[in-house]
């Protein structure tokens, strides 16, 4: 029997509510229970897939091969179970399927609302994203108040009813300012949000208080009273400067204590020290590197969570700090590649449409010539094999067809727009499997013996998550490979899944995301290696590059 909490966020957004959300998985997990996690979205959009990175920051691809929201990268960095199609929900998807039914006639006439119909349909995706976990965590998106999210928290309520009181806990996560003007530290705000909170009926059992500093008993006092939560259950949350430690202080503040005396749950004492390992590593670093991420959405750092995130974990892994230089591609095209000298590793990532491209492929012969370590990603492979073509193959204007329909080397293009050499084009179509459409989730991998991808990840075989339409067109490798590129990794039907320059010391990029699979306690290979390569790039102990 699963039973929920349910985090709702109050006063404003972005306090952090898919963090909080995380962490109490992660004790809870540590305590010895079973934890699913799911958020739902008020939004109207059937899924994030569509969404700009701009407005809403990256679309992280589950092991299913759905699209979602990038709190179920925090999830997944934060607990130990993978996330997937019915972890992630929005306004639209149940609209979607409430129409839908309509449309069947499975209403039997009857006038459809939002109120049982759009709610029956939210608890039973709940239920169904909850799975047999022993708890499930309900992270309701926006902020409560929103027009949107209301047929959420009506929801919720409702669970809340039917369950009882020792199955089902609401997590109210808010602001409390502090004035400095005043030197005040002001409760009003979380007065106003319970208020509006409980004015729907829902009572929270436990307040997470975002705050400055840690908060004062009396302002803890203040809010229990005008909130009708225990004070014990009013629970500050301060600031921290690595996200790692929020596990450990939620703990000591007694989250998970509150939790679990309420579902009536007898568990292990938590034991985190996996996660102060994590972060005594990243505290005590032995080394230091330059990492430059060249990039199209650099504005907003959450496009590339995942990827940043993931670079960090290879610093833990080799106690390195990895500083990470966020470099708009457009840049390099207009004031060219200094801003690379000094560099120890240059990362492109993944991206759609044309816009600074040709930055990136001068981001990626500066790292080819220069011998400088170089990670590509999804985008980051392609720009690789054009830049490759173009200056090692001799193939003047080779192009991906997503940026120019009639360049005359389609090195990289859609499957269906492969020539054979006779003329021919491929068979594969949008409707079979790896068609035109997008290549989504997780897939095998097969490494080449020998190469450097089959030591990095000291296997033979790997299973990663792609998120693209674009491949490598198979009718130009035997001349890339003459030229002396060599694809490392291929998919079960003969897709190029990585490449890598045996001449460079570390120049390596996959179509695949890795940055998906990473976490901290665990890190990922490529960017453990790649971390690795970048500090003995500094030392000095890398040979350098032979000339391309
Ligand atoms: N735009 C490229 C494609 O669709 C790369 C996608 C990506 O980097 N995620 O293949």
């Amino acid at each position: 029997m699963t039973s929920y909490v349910f985090i709702t966020g109050g006063v404003v957004s972005s306090l952090g509510k898919g963090i909080t959300s995380a962490c109490l998985g992660a004790i809870l997990e540590s305590r010895g229970l079973t934890i699913s996690m799911i958020k739902l979205d008020p939004y109207i959009n059937v899924d994030p897939g569509t969404m700009s990175p701009f407005q809403h920051g990256e679309v992280f691809v589950t092991e299913d091969g759905s699209e979602t929201d990038l709190d179920l990268g925090h999830y997944e960095r934060f607990i130990r179970t993978t996330t997937g199609r019915n972890s992630n929900f929005t306004t639209g998807r149940i609209y979607e399927t409430v129409i839908g039914k309509e449309r069947r006639g499975d209403y039997l006439g009857a006038t459809v609302q939002v109120i049982p119909h759009i709610t029956d349909e939210i608890k039973e995706s709940i239920r169904r994203g909850a799975g047999d976990a022993d708890v499930c965590l309900v992270e309701i998106g926006g902020t409560v108040g929103d027009i949107e999210s209301l047929p959420f928290l009506e929801a919720i309520r409702q669970m809340g009813v039917e369950l009882g009181h020792d199955r089902v806990v609401y997590v109210h996560l808010t602001l409390v300012p502090y004035i400095k003007t005043s030197a005040e530290i002001k409760t009003k705000p979380t007065q106003h949000s319970v208020k509006e909170l409980r004015s729907i009926g829902i009572q929270p059992d436990i307040l997470v208080c975002r705050s400055e500093q840690q908060l004062p008993q009396e302002q803890r006092r203040k809010i229990a009273l005008f909130t009708n939560v225990p004070e014990k259950a009013v629970i500050s949350a301060t600031d921290v400067d690595d996200l790692y430690k929020i596990p450990a202080m939620m703990q000591r503040e007694g989250l998970d204590e509150i939790v679990a005396s309420q579902l009536r749950l007898e568990l292990a004492p938590a034991d985190l020290s996996e996660w102060d390992a994590v972060v005594a590593a990243k505290q005590n670093p032995d080394g230091e590197v330059n990492v430059a991420m060249v990039g199209k959405y650099v504005d907003l750092r959450d496009s590339y969570i995942s990827l940043s995130e993931a670079l960090l974990h290879g610093g833990i892994h080799t106690r390195t700090r990895v500083n990470i230089h966020y470099i708009e591609s457009q840049d390099i095209e207009a004031r060219g590649t200094s801003c690379l000298h000094g560099m120890d590793g240059i990362v492109v990532p993944g991206g759609f449409g044309d816009r600074g491209i040709e930055g990136k492929i001068q981001a990626v012969r500066f790292a080819r010539e220069n011998g400088i370590p170089y990670l590509g990603i999804c985008l980051g492979m392609q720009v690789a094999v054009i830049e490759f073509a173009r200056n090692v193959a001799g193939l003047d204007g080779a192009q991906s067809t997503e940026f120019d329909k009639s360049t005359p080397h389609p090195v990289i293009a859609l499957i269906t727009e492969w020539q054979t050499s006779a003329g021919a084009v491929e068979e594969r179509d949008e409707d079979s499997d790896l068609g035109g459409t997008m290549r989504l989730g997780a897939q095998s991998v097969d490494l080449a013996k020998g190469s450097l991808a089959a030591s990095i990840y000291g296997k033979r075989q790997i299973r990663e998550r792609h998120r693209h339409r674009y491949e490598v067109n198979n009718h130009y490798r035997e001349r890339l490979e003459q030229a002396g590129l060599r694809f490392s990794g291929l998919s079960v039907d003969d897709l190029v899944e990585m490449i890598e320059l045996p001449d460079h010391p570390w120049f390596v990029a996959s179509q695949f995301h890795p940055e998906f699979t990473s976490n901290p306690r665990d890190g990922h290979p490529l960017f453990t290696g790649f971390v690795l390569a970048a500090r003995k790039h500094k030392s000095g102990e890398l040979p350098r590059a032979a000339e391309g």
